[in-house]
């Protein structure tokens, strides 16, 4: 018998991905241009040339280091690189020894929730959330306890997390800039977080983590800042990539910060590599690593994805769609025009509009659509967002 779990999750593809392969095989059959394909968050930017020209670096070194293993939570001057960029950010004195390389966020996640959390333990993510951290959460042999964020701006509900806070309660996973709702915490809410987790440890004495899953830190749009969370809050795991960042999804390169200010970090950094360990990943990819140590300050190109937000909230707002203005990444969050978010993606799929159902973020009623993509694509989709909304209102 082969493990039943494990083949429901193997056999059941997650919604984005299922919707992705029907948009790529209906382009096959209709033409590229008629697919208006709003599914997944596959960065449109390509990656800055700096990273080309490192790559092209990295390659005049001797092989054996280019593509041999590194210790297991990294090269040390990648390390380095990567804790001197940050302390130069936001004024920290991290090391490379608080600093834990990746294979992207989706290791740095998985690798967290089971470095900190024990079987039967609980660990709370925002709705909406990204679906994955659940089969991540449960893997880790835990428990993934939903708190709805506030209805009016999808902003964290801080009085309904305090009050699902168990003994039982290792972390809390927040994810700003957010995906799907493209929201940003403000610094005064995680204050009022931080508080709130403090009183908790003080009544249960336990220790409860915040896990900061950071994969759109530097995707903002206007004045919005991001507010490091570290300073805020000391047990917290900063989960980085630069999927989103340096647009590199399928290079599999990220960190996690263990930041010396945790109480007794050295302790819970060991457990960061033993769960790494225990998860197979060996080390992040080489040659990636030593990428990033020569790109670790380059910006990201935010250019696109602010154009595109603007004629996608633009136009969906003057069509009579409600829709939460994105501050950072590069999803908008509009409501569905009938109750049954799945029942309307469907109906959208009839204009060829590929909008992800809210149901796969814990929540109903909405959709998700991703602007990473050409701006055309954005332009072009008006008229049939303008359909879609004809059919609904007749
Ligand atoms: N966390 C969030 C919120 C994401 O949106 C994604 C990817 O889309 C990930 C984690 C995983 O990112 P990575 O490609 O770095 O594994």
């Amino acid at each position: 018998m082969i493990n039943q779990r494990m083949y429901e999750l193997g056999s059941e593809p997650s919604a984005i991905r299922e919707l992705f392969a029907y948009g790529q095989a209906r382009k096959a059959e209709i033409g590229e241009d008629n697919v208006f394909d709003f599914s997944i968050g596959n960065p449109s930017v390509p990656a800055p040339e700096a990273v080309k020209r490192a790559i092209l670096d990295v390659m005049e070194q001797p092989p054996a280091q280019v593509h041999g293993y590194t210790p297991s939570q990294g090269a040390p001057s990648v390390r380095a690189a990567v804790a001197a960029s940050l302390n130069r950010r936001f004024d920290t004195s991290y090391e490379g020894a608080n600093i834990y390389m990746t294979c992207g966020a989706a290791a740095s996640l998985s690798i967290c929730f089971n470095a900190v959390g024990n079987p039967g333990d609980e660990f709370i993510v925002i709705s909406p959330y990204f679906p994955e951290y659940k089969v991540w959460i449960e893997n880790a042999g835990c428990n993934c306890i939903e708190v709805p964020a506030r209805r009016d701006d999808f902003q964290m509900n801080i009085e309904a997390i305090e009050g699902a806070i168990t003994p039982k309660t290792k972390a809390i996973v927040i994810n700003s800039p957010n995906n799907p709702v493209g929201s940003v915490y403000p610094e005064c809410d995680l204050i009022e977080l931080a508080n709130a987790l403090r009183r908790k440890q003080d009544e249960f004495g336990t220790t409860i983590y915040i896990i900061a899953d950071e994969p759109y830190r530097e995707i903002v749009y206007g004045n919005v800042r991001v507010p490091f969370v570290p300073p805020i809050y000391e047990n917290t795991l900063v989960c980085y990539s630069y999927s989103k960042s340096l647009s590199l999804p399928g290079e599999r390169i990220g960190y996690i910060l263990v930041p010396n200010t945790m109480p007794d970090w050295e302790h819970t950094f060991n457990a960061v590599c033993g769960a790494g360990r225990a998860l197979g990943f060996v080390c992040a990819p080489s040659l990636l690593q030593y990428v990033i140590e020569r790109c670790v300050d380059e910006p990201s190109d935010v250019e696109a994805y602010a154009k595109n937000r603007e004629a996608l909230y633009g136009g969906l707002t003057k069509l009579g769609y409600e829709c939460v203005a994105p501050q950072g990444a590069f999803y908008l969050w509009v409501r569905a025009l009938e109750p049954d978010a799945q029942a309307f993606a469907e109906a959208a799929k009839a204009h060829e509009l590929l909008l992800v159902p809210s149901n796969s973020f814990g929540v109903e009623g909405w959709l998700r659509v991703s602007y990473c993509v050409a701006h055309e694509t954005i332009v072009n989709s008006m008229p049939a967002f303008a359909e879609l909304m004809r059919e609904y209102q007749t």
